[in-house]
């Protein structure tokens, strides 16, 4: 759809006074007044009134390859005509062509357990990691460790994981045995630190937590390599390497989740990758289809599965979902791939990411940005009140701006929830198929905002 066919005016208030009847939005408190996206090319997306925005975080962080892509349109229509569903007790061609192409992309090897969401990856990737020691016997290894502010999912397991207790509160009791540790935060360093004196205790407080829960007692760690959704918080260098370093000590498996971070959005295929470390599972979903249809994987490495095969009838996985695997799905997350490796976008990916570290550093100058944060072609832009006593940046600053933003066709997200003195980091994470006028845009309105915001003071 483009400005020529916007819909009458009575027909949008038709839509809207459905939405207020029937629609109950993700996360928002009840809005009157929704924005309805109609259609989307590119990196850019059209709502009902004929207005385009440049999607500034692909969606919720997952249209990688951007909208309006007839080839994987059709490729899933020709698998919906071959076969739109088949079960994984058996198997089909697209599931297994997939398994094998992510493989390549694991730069391991793997078995590949595919599922819904990210929360459902995560869900399989507890009860693996649970099930694996029982079967190696240290039952009593059931425990996970994460990091305050880590978002990892909405059910009661991905839920316990995460580290944000706004989401949390008014739903618990949630899955238990999630113990959480301070995260990699360095502007704000919870252990007091600087850069230039950081010994990394953001991960020894992760080997802190394992000894004093008992490592007896300890199955995994959860991380995303960098924390998105929670503040784009991108640690230092070594701490992934030590903190695989600490699961070897302790006989604790290391959980990488790659929902955000994974299929080119850091600049590598995977985010672990940027650190040289290999995951004992890594789980996905988002850029994996680029979110033209529902699919998720955990990818579990090929030692852990060998404990799942031994015994025949008892050591399997008992885990089934109806949907996870859909042939149709496996066959656009094919698409979408070969479409990423095609056209480059995880190189692609990383430049985007240059060009906003080199373009937008004026902005750090501005008195309300205290740092920028850049991994890959993700980004956060951390507002305070002060630069000095870095008091994060009140709720109506950070919405001005994110108002701002889209008055002039930019659309960009923030990370948590209206709490006060948390929800001040602005995020990007355009598709990876930016052009170069799109990161002009992206970067001349931020530019433009944010210079306003400093006159009006
Ligand atoms: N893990 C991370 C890092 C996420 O950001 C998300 C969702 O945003 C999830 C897991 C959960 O994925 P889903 O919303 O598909 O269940």
């Amino acid at each position: 759809m483009s400005a020529q066919d916007d819909i009458d005016p009575l027909v949008k208030e038709e839509l809207l006074e459905k939405d207020r009847k029937y629609v109950w939005h993700h996360m928002s408190p009840h809005n009157e007044n929704p924005m309805i996206i109609a259609s989307g090319e590119g990196s850019w997306v059209t709502d009902v009134d004929g207005h385009r925005y440049l999607d500034g975080m692909s969606g919720l962080w997952c249209v990688n390859v951007g909208h309006g892509r007839r080839e994987i349109a059709e490729a899933a229509a020709e698998q919906m005509m071959k076969i739109a569903y088949a079960t994984l007790v058996q198997s089909h061609i697209p599931a297994i062509e997939l398994a094998a192409k992510l493989n390549v992309w694991l730069e391991g090897e793997y078995r590949i357990f595919y599922s819904n969401s990210g929360s459902d990856a995560n869900e399989v990737a507890f009860k693996i990691a649970r099930q694996y020691h029982h079967q190696n016997g240290k039952p009593s290894k059931h425990k996970f460790i994460s990091r305050h502010r880590a978002y990892h999912g909405n059910s009661m397991g991905a839920l316990g994981a995460t580290g944000q207790a706004q989401r949390k509160l008014k739903y618990e009791p949630l899955g238990v045995g999630f113990q959480h540790v301070p995260p990699p935060y360095c502007y704000r360093c919870p252990f007091g630190q600087t850069k230039e004196t950081c010994s990394l205790q953001c991960a020894t407080a992760i080997e802190n937590a394992i000894v004093w829960e008992g490592a007896d007692s300890v199955a995994g760690v959860i991380l995303e390599p960098v924390i998105t959704g929670g503040g784009m918080l991108v640690p230092h260098d070594g701490y992934l390497p030590a903190v695989r370093s600490i699961c070897d000590k302790y006989d604790v498996l290391l959980i990488v989740d790659e929902v955000i971070c994974g299929f080119g959005r850091s600049g590598k295929p995977f985010g672990h990758q940027n650190y040289g470390v290999k995951p004992d599972i890594v789980t996905m979903a988002k850029g994996l289809t680029s979110a033209y249809s529902p699919l998720s994987a955990t990818a579990v490495s090929a030692e852990l599965y060998d404990s799942f095969k031994e015994k025949e009838t008892t050591s399997h996985f008992r885990h089934i979902n109806t949907f996870g695997g859909n042939p149709v799905s496996c066959q656009v997350a094919i698409t979408n791939l070969t479409i990423i490796e095609r056209e480059g976008l995880v190189e692609r990916s990383a430049e985007i990411g240059q060009a906003f570290r080199a373009r937008l550093e004026p902005l750090n100058e501005h008195p309300h940005v205290g740092e920028i944060r850049i991994f890959g072609s993700a980004m956060g832009i951390e507002m305070v009140e002060d630069r000095k006593s870095k008091v994060p940046a009140s709720v109506e600053r950070v919405t001005t701006i994110i108002q701002a933003c889209k008055r002039k066709g930019l659309l960009v997200g923030k990370n948590g929830d209206t709490v006060p003195g948390y929800a001040n980091i602005i995020t990007l994470s355009p598709p990876l198929s930016s052009t170069e006028e799109d990161v002009n845009f992206i970067i001349e309105t931020l530019l433009s905002v944010f210079s306003n915001e400093q006159e009006k003071g």
